[in-house]
């Protein structure tokens, strides 16, 4: 998973993060001396996310992030993918092909984006098997045994989570978990809509507001992974 060190992140990727993917942080405390902070960025929900501002396309957000994300120097980043986005719009494909010719590597988000509170165990596990085909074949041998639940959501009851963490098991899956997140895809379709009536107030309004909402989650993130950095020094005599 990639890893962002030490830098703020909100400022460097918000316009193209505005556009397009879900993007999650993982925000965990590494060095217990220094107790440096390190963040791995991911993106859900490729290739594709919401409604599009006119004259976009969703291979040029693509370009754009990934541009962001290589002048930035972020380490390679997952993007997790639901293939059954392609059966409505099949030449969206390029997102993701634009995504590994970059050397970003590509995750499990099911095919349907399916959620596990809402369906049974038995066809959630059809849905991370049906995305498989074309994740593997996309990823040519590296590493795609990676799975991000859609919403976040683990399962309604202590069944179903426990059902589903077998069978990932089982099938040499890792969660790959988030302990970031600023719901920053809540900005996309009102960035479409006013970008649609060419409200430049409002476009700046809602770019102030991801920007600060960033901010300040990035900072509770922050404050949360040193406190409990600590709580496990103390536990361990560090
Ligand atoms: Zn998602």
């Amino acid at each position: 998973m990639a890893v962002y060190r030490k830098r703020s992140p909100a400022r460097r990727i918000s316009r193209p993060a505005l556009l397009s993917f879900s993007l999650l942080l993982c925000l965990f405390v590494i060095e217990k001396a220094s107790l440096a902070q390190e963040v791995a960025l991911t993106f859900d929900d490729l290739p594709a996310h919401a409604p599009l501002p006119p004259g976009v396309t969703r291979a040029g957000v693509a370009k754009q992030i990934i541009k962001a994300l290589e002048s930035a120097h972020v380490p390679k980043s997952y993007g997790f993918m639901n293939a059954g986005k392609l059966q409505k719009v099949p030449e969206d494909v390029e997102v993701l092909k634009l995504w590994r010719v970059a050397g970003l590597p590509l995750g499990n988000h099911t095919y349907s984006h399916m959620s596990l509170n809402a369906n049974t165990v038995e066809a959630f596990e059809q849905d991370i098997q049906a995305n498989e085909p074309l994740l593997d074949s996309m990823m040519h041998g590296k590493d795609w045994r990676w799975l991000r639940y859609p919403y976040l959501w683990e399962g309604d009851t202590r069944e179903k989570r426990r059902a589903i963490r077998s069978y990932l098991a089982e099938h040499k899956y890792h969660i790959a978990q988030v302990t970031l997140d600023f719901e920053d895809w809540a900005w996309n379709s009102p960035y479409a809509r006013c970008s649609a009536k060419n409200d430049t107030q409002a476009i700046e309004q809602l770019k102030a507001s991801y920007l600060s909402t960033a901010a300040e989650y990035i900072s509770f993130g922050q404050q949360r992974a040193r406190h409990q950095a600590c709580l496990i020094a103390a536990r361990w005599r560090l």
